[in-house]
């Protein structure tokens, strides 16, 4: 069963507006199993009107539109349905006491246009509306449905949620839908996708999707099947399949983040982390410490930005940072064994970079990172390039790339 939206307003075409009415429909539609195949947004013009919603009867179960069905000339939605059908329309008079009654409430004069929203087409079910004037309409067309809900949001999430869900659910195919998620990192987007393609590629009820930020990487399966055992069958083997095939690249396959993850290793260990930052200034600390109950293994950090902090805090030699620059291997070891020893954590990241946008006087190239882990039993550095040319991207990236090397140690 599949749906088309149609958003109704000039103003919704031009820069200032946007339709986000039909991201709240399709969110509702998509988890009863009913698939939004078309979207369309069209102003106050009538005969266009007309045209779109004979086209999406043609190619849908259920045609819902928003907005104009405000009192004015230019609110068209009732006429245009009504013509598109071919069927006639008439005053209600329950509706039209409603809304004279709610402008008594308001000890207003009801304007003689507001009687246009109490026109109903021949043969519809009224939605009510419990936050404005213009009710909705609910109307059976052969085996389709054309919705009419109010534009302003909160009318139509009200009106959507207490009058079309169950209406909606009633003819809806009995369906079920059962989401894994892998999460994934080491590798880009596109490694990702050319690894897992070959295994949903072609599968039937399933829907993938790969999401990506900034090194961060998720894929979805969504199935979608008659029972929940079936859907949660179909999308199982496949996360099983692609999990094995991405390998030590997947970190959690519960939704978990991967500082979350790398906080379960440490705690589980009864280990404790430090870490020393430069080019990301407090970046790694802040992400490790937004998962609740992480002071009790994270102990806490050194923003060493300048190479004088690095020598008076971590104990690197002037030296080495002369010898080799704030930007090396031999920096981001001493930087990493440093905050071990001076804290006596089990466990120490250290960052150090150049987040550009231009090289700093150790003429490291904009986006060079150095990583290290120091740990129990010895300290590693990778040397990582982000030609991503985004002093926040390129951040974000060391970041993601520092949990990950610590996480890989530690499983
Ligand atoms: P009213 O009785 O308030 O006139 P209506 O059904 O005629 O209701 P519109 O006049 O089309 O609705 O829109 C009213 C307001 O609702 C718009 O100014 C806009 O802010 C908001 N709106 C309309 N359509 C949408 C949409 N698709 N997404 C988000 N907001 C919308």
């Amino acid at each position: 069963m599949n749906a088309e939206i149609i958003a109704v307003g000039s103003e919704m075409l031009t820069a200032g507006r946007l339709d986000t009415n039909s991201l709240f429909i399709t969110d509702h539609l998509n988890g009863l199993g009913i698939e939004v195949t078309a979207k369309h947004v069209v102003g106050d013009d009538r005969a266009r009107l007309v045209t779109t919603i004979r086209r999406s009867l043609e190619d849908a179960d259920i045609v819902v539109l928003s907005g104009g069905l405000g009192p004015t000339e230019d609110d068209l939605t009732r006429d245009a349905v009504a013509q598109a059908l071919g069927c006639g329309m008439s005053a209600n008079a329950g509706i039209l006491e409603a809304i004279e009654t709610r402008f008594r409430t308001m000890k207003r004069q009801m304007p003689e246009i507001n009687k246009r929203q109490a026109m109903v087409l021949d043969g519809a079910e009224i939605l009510s509306n419990d936050r404005g004037t213009a009710p909705g309409q609910w109307r059976v067309t052969g085996n389709k449905v054309v919705v009419m809900l109010p534009g302003p949001p909160s009318e139509l999430k009200s009106m959507f949620t207490r009058e079309c869900l169950g209406r909606l659910a009633k003819i809806a195919p009995p369906t079920a839908i059962h989401t894994e998620v892998l999460r994934v990192t080491g590798i880009s987007e596109s490694q990702l996708d050319q690894t897992v393609a070959p295994i949903y590629v072609g599968r039937a009820n399933l829907e993938t999707t790969v999401l990506a930020h900034d090194g961060d990487l998720q894929v979805r399966f969504r199935a979608q099947c008659k029972t929940q055992a079936d859907a949660a069958a179909l999308s199982q083997e496949v996360a099983e399949l692609a999990a094995v095939a991405l390998g030590d690249n997947v970190y959690s396959r519960d939704g978990a983040s991967l500082e979350t993850v790398v906080g379960r290793h440490l705690a589980a260990a009864g280990q404790t982390l430090v870490v020393a930052e430069s080019a990301t200034g407090g970046g790694l600390a802040a992400r490790i410490t937004t998962v609740p109950g992480s002071s009790a293994y994270f102990a806490g950090g050194f923003v060493t930005y300048a190479k004088r902090m690095k020598t008076e805090l971590l104990g690197v030699p002037e030296s080495l940072l002369a010898e080799f620059g704030a930007v090396s291997e031999p920096t981001a070891k001493a930087m990493a064994e440093g905050a071990r020893r001076v804290t006596g954590a089990d466990w120490a990241i250290s960052i150090t970079g150049n987040a550009g946008p231009s090289t700093d006087g150790d003429q490291a190239r904009v986006g060079e990172f150095y990583l290290g882990v120091a740990g129990p039993d010895k300290t590693e550095v990778t040397h990582r390039v982000w030609p991503v040319g985004d002093r926040d991207r390129a951040r974000a990236f060391a970041v993601q790339a520092a949990l990950d090397l610590l996480n890989r140690r530690l499983r």
